[in-house]
């Protein structure tokens, strides 16, 4: 058995590892490379494989870094399956969509631009018909917990990992004539102190482990502690009369708020009749999907299905699907949740959200999520007096709170205890990091084989 690393080697994002075993090469993930624009460079990069060679993919979840280059594997010959559970096929798709649609929209800006530059632009990495193409390619969909015979002498089980709704730890069997060999990918593994999914599942033994490390070198906060921060800024900003503005990600982050709102409505932590809106045609597509997965949940959460009632509903909720609906919520003068993305206001709705309530001292704006230097959320939570949007100078005097504990990611101690739970490994390969926390987190994973692979190196099992 041979493994190979084509992303998320010594980088955090663009999982992708290649399995060649009993004549078969099998792909764990196709994500994108995230983080600026200039990626896409990366992004169309070759593979380090011939993509018309791969017989099947697993796929670990619906994140874009995860799934992204889904469409571009098609485009470069790929013609076999794609394996998941239903809830990531749905929620793949759905993001899927909206990434060759954002592809084609910021290839059709940078045209423009070239052409007045008098150079010539790149072209989209997959267009809308590209990923279309594409997703008849999600053939097959798995259950957690049973394991499937891929070809003859290769197994997989997908077993639940907490991380977002769907979302999978793919344990690979191989027996090439009587030589066994397992090795367990985690892709992301879930923050087992979070309210929606159930803990993390392992395997009792696996030979070799393929670990994220995104939050290798630090604990989070309590979420707990977090609810509560959320629940006093929301309330000291109504206590002024303002609006409070949560610049969220559409998929997961969404639905826990929603969830954690609900929870303070009921215990009359907020008021009863609390104006809520959802104001992302993204995170409202997300939410239907979550709905139809009642048993996916954590007991409390499924136990709530069960009786009837959605824990994503709340008395005053608004989903605003609709432009028209969208700018009608500038009327909203205070006392309102607005829950707008992009969750690092890149871009979305939650733009122009900001624009109306940043300079008004009597609303506040809550970030629930990672802001990456550069973003227009990091210039306001670093404490901007001012920041352009939209090509114009606003002030910042609404007042602003980050709430740091709602990470979709299991942390340090997390990490360590989800490895150690493996029986029987001899090989632990650490992936999805950045580099100086992959080595803190090695450092601290104890004795066994541990490497740090690098973009497209291979190793014999
Ligand atoms: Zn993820």
């Amino acid at each position: 058995m041979r493994i190979s690393f084509h992303g998320a080697a010594q980088d955090v994002t663009g999982s992708c590892h290649l399995v060649e075993a009993a004549g078969r090469r099998i792909l764990i993930d196709c994500g994108l490379h995230q983080g600026s624009r200039a990626l896409n460079i990366e992004n169309a990069e070759p593979f380090g494989f011939d993509a018309a060679a791969i017989d099947c993919v697993l796929l670990t979840h619906a994140h874009l870094d995860h799934c992204g280059r889904l469409p571009l594997l098609s485009k470069r010959g790929f013609k076999g399956p794609i394996v998941t559970t239903a809830a990531s096929r749905e929620l793949a798709n759905l993001v899927i969509l909206d990434s060759a649609y954002l592809q084609e929209s910021e290839a059709a800006h940078d045209a423009r631009a070239a052409s007045r530059a008098g150079v010539k632009a790149a072209p989209p990495l997959y267009t809308v018909i590209d990923a279309t193409n594409m997703l008849h390619q999600f053939s097959k969909v798995v259950d957690y917990e049973k394991p499937f015979e891929i070809a003859p002498g290769i197994k997989a089980t997908f077993l639940n990992a907490g991380h977002i709704l769907g979302s999978a730890s793919v344990l690979l069997d191989v027996d090439e004539g009587g030589k066994k060999r397992s090795v367990f990918f985690s892709g992301d593994i879930g923050n087992a102190d979070r309210p929606l999914l159930p803990a993390p599942r392992i395997p009792a033994a696996a030979q070799a482990v393929v670990m994220e490390s995104t939050y290798g070198d630090r604990n989070h906060r309590p979420y707990r502690e977090s609810v509560e921060e959320l629940y006093s800024a929301i309330t000291t900003t109504f206590a002024r009369g303002g609006n409070v503005v949560i610049p969220t990600f559409a998929l997961e982050r969404a639905q826990e708020i929603l969830y954690i709102l609900r929870q303070g409505v009921e215990t009359n932590r907020l008021p009863p009749a609390t104006p809520v809106f959802v104001d992302s045609p993204m995170a409202i597509s997300a939410t239907e999907i979550f709905e139809r997965y009642p048993d996916q949940f954590s007991t409390a959460v499924a136990e709530l299905f069960r009786r009837g009632k959605d824990p994503f509903a709340l008395p005053g909720l608004h989903f605003t699907r609709d432009r028209a609906e969208s700018v009608a919520i500038n009327q909203v003068k205070g006392g309102a949740i607005i829950m707008a993305g992009s969750g690092m206001a890149t871009g979305g709705r939650v733009v122009h959200h900001l624009r109306h309530n940043l300079a008004r001292p009597e609303a506040g704006v809550i970030f629930v999520g990672y802001a990456a230097p550069g973003t227009l959320a990091r210039r306001i939570i670093d404490g901007a007096k001012h920041v352009a949007i939209l090509g114009e100078q606003v002030q910042v005097r609404a007042s602003i709170h980050t709430v740091n504990g709602f990470s979709a990611h299991a942390d340090q101690s997390e990490l360590i205890a989800w490895r150690k739970g493996i029986g029987g490994l001899e090989t632990t390969f650490i992936v999805h990091g950045e580099e100086p926390v992959m080595h803190t987190l090695a450092a601290k994973l104890g004795p066994g084989r541990i490497e740090i692979p690098g973009l497209h190196q291979s190793f014999e099992l």
